[in-house]
């Protein structure tokens, strides 16, 4: 090969050697392009630096991230040079005031790699820095703007720090309180120290339990009602939320615990103030409905049988008028509470109305049981209550109905033992009754008589009878007490004793009673001499407001001098202790009418009522006189009645004179007059004006 030809052969290598180079470049530049698009679509800033801490390569995120420097960085541009322009815009804030240390501190880290950092830019920014070095001495560095994530944690801690919702981290391997916020704190009372020392058992109550589930990361949506003990000792229903999360690398629960003791306190208070009365604080009827119901369906299985009992006081809305409600709201309680003291702790009580009552008396085995309840009960309410230094006495009346076989649901089993309170009510107050079969014919009975009741009023139907009145020292007929008489269609002369209780229930005595008072004063007025007239009065006249109004009007149209009329109350009337009652009796008798006290000895405290009101009269009951003969009790009681009306100034009469021996004993005892089958019967006015006709005769006075 020539010189030429080496030549040529030479600068050809060269030539294809410059090529070589050439490509390879080309190869090298386009792989750094690659690179560069590469690096350029991370999410991260990347930054490479060489052995002398000169900049190689970087990313377009780091780029951005250090906005303020990034028009100085070129490839072999210092590190340090960089960080000192950025110190020197301030771009540190922890570098502010010692720029030269910090500056030292953060070339001694970049010079030895170690661990991430976290750093905070002066325009907020937070930066995660985390550097390594390379085989060849460089470093490579990367960065994470961690901002977003930072100010989400912030939220987070906020939420749970200020939480006005108390709650707590719980580690659930140990189970130990890891974390707990104020709200926690304050409400169950431990200090931050304590509490962080506690297990979640620890401030349950009675669980043994965990309030999240064991095995599988579930979120309760429900949460359950738990029982804590707070520092001080005291118990509070808690709802406890739960939610899984990671605390500090390890498995945790957030327990959100909801302080719900008010609300389950007033969840509570309502239920209870559904099924209980206001006043007294009894069950009311829909809760003693079910209990009745309950307690039937037992009985089916234990084969005893249950009692339901009926209580009603016998003149309550007397005393409630005549009191006031104070007075009547009070004797309600204090009959409330009577009424539980002598209950046994499986029976039931309930108030169901104004002032009606109803007990539910479970296992009986025999009717007496239910009897020996009355009895108790009707003790219980016999003494007098005092309110307030005021007395008030009210009776009471008893009906009962023993389930399953007067009923077979509570409904009914309390329909018949109201059924059967109207007949202890119509039997004479202060009883009680068994319901019987037929109570249910005798009601619709009952509604008959009023209604035909009515019609004879409308009708002129009803009549007066007059029963003389005998002085027993002369004989003489002094009066005639006046009785009403139903002349009925079908049934004959229906007696006062069936038609006045059903008239007093209704309303209708008040008519009857003024058209006796007129009747009476009326015939009175036309008789021989100056016989008294004796005419009834039921209490529920006195109610009404215009007696005496009734009572002049009456003496008025007839004529009759208010000395000839007598006018017999019963000791019912005075039970209530009204004030406007004795006001009435006292203006009744200024007016000069008399004033007579019937069926003497009958009532509750009889004595007591002769001192409440000056009597002109009282009649011993006729079941003294019956028992004359053959009873030295009844004796005894006929001749200290006698002896104290004597002593008082009042004359006696004594009802129901049936015998000789009867008659010889009053008079033997001073009795001053007295009336009953022996002399008379009640008779038409013309009979008694014969009688009184005679009797003037006889004395020659006409
Ligand atoms: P009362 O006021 O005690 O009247 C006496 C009752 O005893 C009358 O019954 C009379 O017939 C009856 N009686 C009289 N003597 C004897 C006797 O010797 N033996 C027996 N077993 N009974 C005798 P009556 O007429 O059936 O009246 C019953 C009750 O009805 C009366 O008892 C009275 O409380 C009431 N009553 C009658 N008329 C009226 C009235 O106009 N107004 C009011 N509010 N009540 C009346
Ligand atoms: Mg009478
Ligand atoms: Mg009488």
């Amino acid at each position: 090969m020539g010189p030429h030809a080496r030549r040529s052969a030479a600068a050809g290598e060269a030539l294809r050697d410059c090529h070589d180079v050439e490509t390879a470049l080309a190869e090298a530049r386009k792989a750094h392009d690659r690179l560069h698009e590469a690096i350029d679509l991370l999410p991260q800033g990347i930054v490479f630096f060489d052995a002398e801490g000169r900049f190689i390569l970087w990313n377009r995120k780091y780029a951005e991230i250090y906005n303020a420097t990034s028009h100085m960085f070129r490839p072999g541009a210092r590190f340090e040079d960089i960080v000192r322009a950025g110190v020197a815009k301030g771009c540190y804030p922890e570098a502010i005031g010692r720029e030269e240390e910090w500056i030292a501190e953060r070339m001694a880290q970049f010079a030895q790699p170690t661990n991430r950092r976290e750093v905070t830019l002066t325009d907020g920014r937070c930066l995660l820095i985390e550097e390594r070095a390379t085989k060849d001495g460089g470093v490579v560095g990367l960065r994470v703007d961690i901002t977003e994530l930072k100010q989400r944690e912030a939220s987070f801690r906020l939420l749970f720090e200020s939480n006005p919702v108390p709650m707590v981290v719980c580690e659930i391997d140990t189970e130990r309180i890891v974390g707990a916020n104020e709200a926690a704190l304050a409400h169950y009372g431990y200090s931050r120290e304590e509490f962080e020392t506690l297990t979640i058992r620890d401030i349950q109550a009675f669980e043994p339990g965990v309030p999240w589930d064991g095995e599988h990361s579930v979120d309760e949506r429900h949460a359950r009602t738990w029982k804590h003990t707070k520092a001080d000792g005291s118990l509070i229903d808690v709802a406890v939320y739960s939610r899984r999360l990671t605390f500090e690398e390890r498995p945790a629960v957030l327990l959100a615990l909801m302080d719900i003791t008010e609300r389950k306190r007033a969840e509570a208070h309502l239920a209870f103030a559904a099924q209980h009365d206001n006043l007294t604080g009894l069950a009311n009827r829909a809760l003693l409905c079910r209990q009745l119901d309950e307690c039937l369906v037992h009985t089916r299985r234990n084969r005893k049988k249950v009692a339901v009992l009926f209580f009603n006081l016998d003149g309550f809305k007397a005393v409630n008028a005549s009191r006031g409600h104070g007075i009547g709201d009070q004797l309600l309680v204090g009959v409330a509470r009577r009424l539980q003291s002598v209950l046994r702790e499986e029976d039931s009580i309930a108030r169901l109305g104004s002032d009606e009552f109803a007990i539910v008396q479970s296992d009986v085995s025999r009717p007496e049981d239910a009897a020996l309840l009355a009895q108790r009960l009707l003790g219980a309410n016999s003494d007098p209550y005092v309110f307030d230094g005021h007395t008030v006495m009210c009776g009471a009346s008893i009906g009962i109905a023993i389930g399953p076989g007067d009923g077979e649901d509570a409904d009914k089993l309390l329909k018949n033992a109201n059924m059967a309170l109207s007949r202890a009510k119509s039997d004479g107050r202060g009883l009680f009754s068994f319901f019987e079969a037929g109570m249910d014919a005798r009601a619709q009975e009952r509604r008959r008589i009023e209604m035909e009741l009515r019609a004879a009023i409308d009708g002129g139907v009803l009549r007066s009878h007059y029963q003389p009145l005998i002085d027993l020292k002369t004989g003489r007929v002094t009066g005639a007490e006046a009785l009403v008489r139903w002349p009925h269609p079908a049934r004959g002369m229906v007696s006062p004793a069936e038609f006045i209780p059903v008239a007093e229930e209704t309303g209708l005595i008040n008519p009857i009673g003024n058209l006796m008072l007129r009747r009476a004063c009326m015939d009175a007025a036309g008789w021989p001499g100056d016989a008294r007239v004796a005419v009834n009065l039921s209490p529920l006249q006195f109610r009404v407001g215009n007696l005496l109004a009734v009572v002049m009007d009456a003496l008025k149209q007839s004529g009759l001098p208010p000395k000839r009329l007598e006018l017999e109350i019963t000791e019912t009337l005075l039970l209530e202790k009204s004030d406007q009652v004795l006001a009435t009796l006292h203006a009744l008798r200024a007016l000069g009418v008399r004033i007579s006290m019937d069926d003497f000895g009958t009532g509750y405290s009889s004595l007591s009522y002769l001192r409440s009101f000056p009597f002109d009269k009282i009649k011993i009951d006729r079941s003294f006189v019956s028992d004359l003969a053959a009873n030295q009790g009844a004796q005894a009681i006929v001749r200290s009645i006698i002896s104290l009306g004597m002593s008082l100034g009042v004359t006696i009469t004594a009802e129901g004179v049936e015998t000789e021996a009867e008659l010889g004993c009053l008079r033997a005892e001073g009795c001053h007059e007295g009336q009953g089958f022996l002399f008379s019967r009640a008779r038409p006015n013309a009979e008694i004006v014969q009688l009184l006709a005679a009797q003037q005769t006889t004395c020659g006075v006409a």
